[in-house]
């Protein structure tokens, strides 16, 4: 879901130092398993959750500030950030201060996810929803898209249960 480049992971390697940093560097790949998904907490500058959906051999990812809510009233900001590579979904660890993302990176649920209709019309569109299957989260939940009031606002989306 890359948006400048045909590399879907481009962004992401463009923003680490892979000498610095204890991340994997990754390549679009597959798991074989269905479509897996994670929510790592991450405790960088700002406490956020991270979201991550494996589609087309990346995960397409979101950072939620507040986390997600299993309340169906509450619709939580998810920030889209760049893809990342499936084999992020494993890491767990501290970012080095001074590097992108710097702070505690745990896995706070992961499992597998279902679209419910074309996950790629669905993302292009702003409107996805699916299905979860993991230890915390599961059932149905809807990510949609924001409209931007400016260009330079972040690609901003809600994710609600
Ligand atoms: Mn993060």
């Amino acid at each position: 879901m890359a948006k400048n480049s045909r590399e879907p992971l481009a962004a992401y390697w463009a923003k680490r130092d892979f000498a610095k940093t204890a991340e994997p560097r990754g390549e679009r790949t597959s798991s074989g398993k269905g479509l897996s998904f994670v929510i790592q907490k991450h405790a960088a500058t700002r406490l956020h959750y991270d979201f991550r959906l494996e589609l087309d051999g990346v995960l397409v990812s979101w950072a939620v500030p507040k986390g997600p809510s299993l309340d169906p009233a509450e619709k939580r900001l998810a920030v889209h950030v760049e893809d990342h590579p499936l084999e992020y979904a494993r890491f767990e660890g501290r970012i080095p201060e001074g590097e992108y993302g710097a702070g505690a990176v745990i896995v706070w649920d992961q499992g597998t996810w279902s679209p419910d209709g074309d996950p790629r019309d669905d993302l292009k569109r702003g409107r996805l929803e699916f299905h979860l299957a993991g230890k915390k989260l599961s059932g149905g939940w809807l990510l949609l898209r924001m409209k931007n009031r400016s260009p330079r606002d972040k690609d901003n989306w809600l994710l609600i249960k």
